[in-house]
């Protein structure tokens, strides 16, 4: 047992309300119950009053579950494995899970039911439906879906592909053999005209989640920026760029703007490497995390389409064995994610809002109505609103990477999730407010939120006006945050805001921002405006002039710049 050498608790950071000598955990004895009470209350205070100020995140705080739902706290139920496929784990909430995922491929417009698994078992209209969906419940949020999205992605543009494995040692040389059917990761041979068929180039907007920029380093994705950088240095084709490269691809207007990808631009840069050859991966937001801006992921498409026209890009023939002309698949060369942790369960509600005549504007298109989107990601604690991060990922059985369909090679793999075990009762609170909501309910719920981003910005602008100060104002279309000039940290703290800073022209600039959702009430932006009013410096200085942090070691050929990743902003601190 190791001991340390200082109290830790004079090292942690200190959280008022929770005294870390009352939650040091004992290791002799049990904690006296009165010491263990003590605690829990204290937390069950703190936790009550931070969700009572709530407003930074988009994570709703209107929660009800524990009333029917908090028996299963005593029940360990594990999805394991493919929601589509049985499994040995039977305390499982498939059967659940499955709903939920019906329930969004009907929002999201995809073709269900599920049909993924060549079964030989099941009757011929129950093989594989190429078109119809796939995805399953996240046991982390949107996260886990892009990264699982971005590795199917990649897989698929890098010509990867799954057979079975073919046990080609003798008979009965006395070794033990695998019983079960095995699969093996095989990679497509490179067609002889184009050594860069195989070697996909990502792209994403600079308002992009933290999570798509740590994942390039997970997957080791190259981005257009480190190939750019790598191999064609100094050809940028943007202009003003002076042949730099962008670490991604500028939003419009870029920090002034509204947040949303700039089409123009990306139609440049994707056509520069499309033209040399290279498949492309476009990661679009539909939501951003920190200005909730809306990608506009059919003008991107038609941006790029000519492009990939004209590069055999839309559609591609991959050869599984140069020995087997028989033997391909056919694949599309570029790849469309949507990451709509919030949008994508919002988005929906205020198209149909507007199809009513209660809205005065819908979000772009995003679904799987555009056949260019090949997987959606969706939180759900943000929308919909859950006790722990989970969320849907979705995709289409036709991009999955499964063995051919051919007879063959028909076998299962039912080892189709990012984890093993997977959070079944995240299915479980799903279903249950999705069982409990309609569609008008959830109408009613997106014009009350859009009303209180609405109120908010209002208010905002009066404060601005009663204090004779600019507040940065901004509010992206049908986004259900309002960002403004940063505060001071005790009223960060207290209203759990998020933050993101900009350095424009040497300076750098602090927002701060506030959620809409159903959580947040009038009375809530009321008193964080008075607040904001009435505090001694509520706004620090700002921006203030930007110090560049020396140079450890320069950019080189041979030390190149990979992916930028930012350590502040973005929806993160
Ligand atoms: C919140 C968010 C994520 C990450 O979702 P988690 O649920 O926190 O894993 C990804 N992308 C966007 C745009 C988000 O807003």
């Amino acid at each position: 047992m190791s001991r340390p050498p200082l109290d830790p608790c004079s090292v942690y950071p200190e959280v008022s309300g929770l005294p870390c000598p009352d939650y040091r955990l004992p290791t002799t004895e049990p904690m006296p119950p009165a010491h263990r009470r003590k605690a829990l209350d204290e937390l069950k205070a703190y936790e009550t009053r931070q969700k009572a100020n709530f407003l930074g995140y988009q994570a709703n705080q209107k929660l009800d579950f524990a009333g029917e739902l908090s028996e299963y706290l005593d029940f360990h139920v594990n999805n394991i494995g493919d929601p589509f496929v049985s499994g040995n784990f039977t305390v499982n909430s498939k059967v659940l899970e499955r709903a939920v995922l019906d329930y969004y491929a009907k929002l999201w417009n995809a073709k269900l039911p599920s049909i993924s698994q060549s079964d030989p078992n099941k009757p011929p209209k129950f093989t594989q439906d190429p078109e119809s969906y796939w995805g399953y419940v996240l046991t982390m949020g949107s996260s886990e879906g892009n990264i699982y999205g971005l590795w199917n992605a990649r897989d698929y543009l890098a010509g990867k592909f799954l057979l079975p494995d073919t046990d080609d040692r003798p008979a009965g040389d006395g070794k033990p053999h695998a019983t079960e059917t095995r699969l093996t990761y095989r990679q497509a041979p490179l067609p002889a005209d184009n050594p860069n068929a195989f070697s996909p180039v990502c792209f994403y907007s600079q308002d992009t989640h933290y999570s798509i920029v740590k994942f390039m380093r997970v997957l080791a994705i190259d981005t257009f920026y480190a190939v750019g950088t790598a191999r064609y240095p100094g050809q940028c084709p943007l202009p003003r760029s002076g042949g730099v490269w962008p670490q991604e691809v500028p939003s419009i207007d870029n920090e002034d703007g509204p947040g949303s990808i700039d089409t123009v631009a990306l139609s440049s840069l994707v056509s520069f490497f499309a033209d040399k050859g290279h498949p492309i991966l476009l990661s679009l937001n539909y939501g951003t995390t920190f200005k909730g801006a809306y990608d506009d992921v059919e003008a991107a498409f038609a941006a790029i389409k000519p492009a990939l026209q004209r590069n055999g890009l839309l559609e591609r023939k991959v050869h599984y064995d140069p020995q087997r002309p028989d033997k391909f698949d056919i694949r599309t060369g570029y790849w469309i994610h949507v990451d709509g942790a919030l949008g994508a369960a919002y988005m929906p509600f205020v198209e149909m809002a507007y199809d009513q005549g209660h809205m005065k504007q819908r979000g772009p298109n995003f679904d799987f109505r555009l056949p260019c989107v090949m997987s959606i990601v969706m939180s759900g604690h943000k929308w919909v609103g859950a006790p722990w991060p989970c969320g849907v990922y979705m995709t289409k059985v036709k991009y999955q990477l499964l063995p051919p369909d051919d007879p063959a090679y028909i076998t299962g793999s039912p080892d189709t999730t990012f984890s093993g075990s997977r959070n079944g009762f995240s299915a479980i609170i799903l279903w249950d407010y999705l069982a409990r909501t309609s569609y008008a309910q959830e109408i009613k719920k997106a014009l009350y939120t859009n009303g209180i981003a609405a109120y908010a910005e209002e208010q905002l602008r009066e404060l601005e006006k009663r204090l004779k100060m600019d507040l940065w104002v901004k509010r992206s279309p049908l986004s259900l945050t309002v960002r403004f000039r940063g505060v001071k940290k005790a009223l960060i703290t207290k209203y759990s805001l998020s933050g993101e800073g900009y350095t424009v022209r040497g300076m750098d600039y602090v927002y701060n921002h506030v959620y809409a959702m159903e959580s947040a009430t009038r009375e809530r932006i009321d008193q964080f405006i008075a607040e904001l009013e009435h505090t001694p410096d509520a706004f620090p200085p700002n921006p203030t002039p930007h110090v560049a942090p020396q140079t450890v070691v320069a950019t080189t050929p041979e030390s190149p710049a990979r992916v930028f990743v930012p350590l502040t902003g973005r929806g993160f601190r």
